[in-house]
Formats: structure tokens, sequence, C-alpha cells
């Protein structure tokens, strides 16, 4: 058999599971991408509104983020990336702050100035000072409070990390953080498709099923079972698909969930839990600082984060509106995860009108708010986790696995999602040319 003959199933249609199937298509395997929603994109996903399609959670292209660039080369999108300078602020105790230059850092009064020149000089250097070290068995805490002092590591990045990571913020590799700032670069410049991430998505689906793929949405994959040639693929509905290989993309909490009992004891053992997120997003009808990113510390919002989407966007793309995003990372267990949306939009309007009363932000400048959760956003590294990450490979199976947990020490991301995709459709077609020569 080769490897236009096989058969391989895509479970998960975001931007991983697309990358996938379309390399393989555009390779010439038979490909069968199955998405459980009835939209394409994962957490690169969109809704309607007036007659435009707009992200539900807040993305940006960084110049950095080679693997997701050169696709939208080979799809012909790469020249509508928008890059634009952007800059940051932070709001502390309820005031706002410039975040971007030397002279701000020096008029950022939440710090003693003291702090304020080591927080300057630490922050130019850190890249240079992980180098070389094994940052992956050290804990972000130890690193950044032997580095910065405990006045700055309590101040900013305590509240910072344990947005994002919850409890365990201080636990997770330092190498996390390191990688971090090599994608940003500490640079501002930052890009959005002009069509949004929408038009990536439909170049991707077109581009699969121009090459006789197949992507089928709501079709949540309810049961997999696999040997070591074969694997079968039942769908909510029972329709059951046959599959040489199959690759799934979706969180492995989720597959494991699906998996049969064999398939189940294989597959990697993880104690990795995941954070989700809580965003709402404000269309407005005047901006509020300018500033694409402020974390927002100890000024008595429950959300710890704004992003000025329309300040990277522009406001044409929303219909002359201004695009605000808020978000939370949080257990899906939560309590704020499990209210409802409404009762959120109602309480973080209020909490954003407060945080930015100050400018002359009032209720009538609010259009329209509207509230997204996801539960599986960002995987909460433990120590070592190069070393103890899972393999794509499942052992006696003909499953691979592309996940978010995978792309570590990379940060989550399209671009370390489409890195991922590459190296394991990779992997299919070295499998399928394998196969050929000894059938
Ligand atoms: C708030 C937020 C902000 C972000 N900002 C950025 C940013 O600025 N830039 C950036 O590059 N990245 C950003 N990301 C990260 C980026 O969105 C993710 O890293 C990326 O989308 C992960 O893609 P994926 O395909 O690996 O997983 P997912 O997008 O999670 O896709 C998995 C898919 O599998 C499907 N699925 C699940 N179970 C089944 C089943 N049983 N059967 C079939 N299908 C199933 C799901 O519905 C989903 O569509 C952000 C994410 C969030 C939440």
């Amino acid at each position: 058999m080769t490897n236009e003959t096989r058969h391989v199933v895509v479970v998960g249609g975001g931007i991983c599971g697309l990358a996938v199937a379309h390399r393989l298509s555009r390779s010439g395997t038979r490909v069968t991408l199955l998405e459980a929603s009835d939209q394409l994109g994962g957490l690169g996903t969109f809704f309607p509104t007036g007659d435009r399609w707009v992200e539900r959670f807040y993305h940006c292209v960084m110049p950095t983020d080679d693997a997701l660039l050169s696709l939208l080369d080979e799809l012909g999108l790469r020249d509508d990336v928008r890059w634009r300078s952007t800059s940051m602020g932070m709001v502390v105790d309820g005031t706002h702050y410039r975040f971007n230059s030397a002279l701000d850092l020096l008029r950022f009064k939440p710090l003693r100035l003291r702090d304020r020149v080591r927080f300057g000089v630490v922050s130019v250097l850190l890249r240079r000072l992980g180098k070389g070290k094994d940052l992956d068995n050290l804990r972000t805490e130890d690193w950044l409070r032997k580095l910065y002092g405990d006045v700055i590591w309590t101040q900013l990045f305590a509240p910072m990390f344990g947005s994002k990571f919850g409890a365990a913020f201080g636990d997770v590799p330092a190498l996390y953080l390191w990688q971090r700032l090599g994608r940003e670069s500490n640079v501002a410049t930052r890009g959005y498709p002009a069509g949004g991430y929408k038009s990536v998505i439909d170049a991707l689906q077109g581009s699969i099923e121009g090459a006789g793929g197949v992507v089928r949405t709501s079709s949540p994959v309810v049961g997999l079972r696999s040997g070591p040639t074969r694997s079968s693929v039942t769908l909510a509905g029972g329709e059951v698909l046959e599959a040489d290989q199959v690759v799934s993309t979706v969180p492995l909490p989720l597959l494991r969930g699906v998996a049969d009992a064999d398939l189940a004891d294989r597959l990697p053992v993880l104690s990795l839990s995941y954070q989700g997120v809580v965003t709402a997003l404000f269309f407005l009808r005047r901006p509020l600082s300018g500033n694409y990113w402020a974390p927002v510390l100890r000024s008595g919002t429950e959300f710890d984060g704004v992003i000025e989407m329309s300040a990277l966007a522009g406001t044409e793309v929303y219909g002359g509106r201004h695009l605000v995003y808020v978000m939370r990372y949080t257990d899906r267990a939560s309590e704020l995860y499990g209210e409802e949306a409404e009762v959120i939009a109602s309480r973080w309007t209020g909490e954003l009108l407060e945080l930015y009363r100050g400018v002359g932000v009032t209720a009538a400048d609010v259009d329209e708010v509207r509230v997204f959760k996801a539960p599986f956003v960002e995987p909460v590294y433990p120590l070592g986790f190069r070393e103890s990450r899972p393999g794509v490979e499942v052992g006696g199976t003909s499953v691979l696995l592309a996940t978010t947990a995978h792309v570590y020490p990379d940060v989550t991301s399209w671009n370390s999602s489409v890195g991922l995709a590459e190296s394991v459709a990779g992997k299919v077609l070295a499998a399928g040319v394998g196969v050929g020569v000894s059938a």
C-alpha cells in the first residue's frame, strides 16, 4: 500500500488538524478530517456579527512565527498579514501606566526606583542569562525571584503568572518563559490577517478539498480503536470509518474519553492539567488606551488583562467599532467557568467601565458584549517536561498524537501547532513510503 491508497483520519479541525490534513492531502494521501463542532478553527474559531466574522479569542501573528508564515505563503495569504507596531500598558492598583520604553519604566510608580532599574537591566539580559541553563528543571519562581528579587516577583510576576497558570504558577518550568520571550523577542510588531483568521481556515479547507480530501464538521468522534496497522473511528450516530492511520489533535483527556480500553492503556499517562479561559469581547464606540495589551493587577477586576484588538486590526474590520477583549484563565471546574455568560458579561462590563472611567468611557460607549469560554487552552507543564513529554507515536497502534501538550517547550500558538503538524505529517508520509516498499 502507498500513500495514495492509504486512508488517514485526522481528528480535530483546529489549526493543527487542518495543517496536517492540508499537508497529507497535498502529498496525495487520502484524508478525512473530522471536527466535532459545526465550525472549523478550534481555539481560533469565530462568530458572525453584522456582515463580518470575528475571532472568539484574540489572536495575532508574531514576526518570528516562521512555520505559520510559510504556510500562509503556500496558501497565498502571507501578503495579507497587516503588520503594526503595537504598544503595551499596565494597570496596577487601578492606575494606568505605559510600559514600553526605559522612560516608561522609570515612571512606573508601583516599583521603587531601584527595583525599576533592576527590572530593566535584568529584562534586557534575561534571554542571555537563561542560555546554557537547565531551565526545564528550574521553577519559574525560583529563577525569577533570584534574578529580580522578592519585591518584583511578588508585585508583578506572581500576579501575572498566577493569572495564566493558576495555583501551580510558580512551578511551571522557567523554560516556558524563556521560550516565550524568544517568540516575542521584545518586539512590538504584531500581525493580523486582513481577512481575519477565518480567511486562513477557509483557505486550508479549500486546499484540502481541492486535493480530494474530505472535511466534515458536526462529526464528533465518540470511539477510537487501534491496532498496529488499522484503526476504526466511530462517529456520533454510529457511523464507523476504517483508517490506516489516525492523527489525533484533540487534548489528551478528551482522546482518553473516546479511546477503547486497549488504546487508553497505551496512551501516555500524564499528570498534566489544563487551564481553560473565559473571555468577554466588547464592541465599543470609542477606543480605551490604544495599547494592544495591558495586564491588570490588583485593580478590583475579575479579569486580569485587556487586549485592544483594534489597536492592531483597525476598526474598519469591525464595522467602525473598537474591539476589546478581557480575559481570565481559569480551571474548567471553577465557579467562574460554570457561570452563565450573561451574568459574566454584565459584571465584567461594570468592571471595565470602572477601570476606564478616568478616560471618560461610559455605558453609552458599549455597543455589544459577548462572552466565550474554552476548557482546554494552556497545558500547565510540570518540571522536566522536555524529558517526560509524550512522543507523538502511541506504541502498538496506528495512532499519532499532535496536541498542544506536544508543542512544549514552544508556546502554544498557531505557529507551534503548524510546526508540529508539519513534523507529524512527515512521519505519516514516511510510514506510507515504508509500507509501500514492503508491500
Ligand atoms: C484566549 C486565547 C488567545 C490566544 N492567542 C493566540 C495568539 O495571539 N496567537 C496564536 O498564534 N495563538 C493564540 N492562541 C493559541 C491558539 O489558539 C492555539 O494554540 C491553537 O489554536 C491550538 O490549535 P489546535 O488545533 O492544536 O487545537 P484546538 O484549536 O483546540 O483544536 C482541537 C479541535 O478538536 C476538536 N475536537 C475535540 N474533540 C473532538 C472529537 N471528539 N471529535 C472531533 N473533533 C474534536 C475541537 O472542537 C477543536 O476544533 C490563543 C488561544 C486562546 C484561547
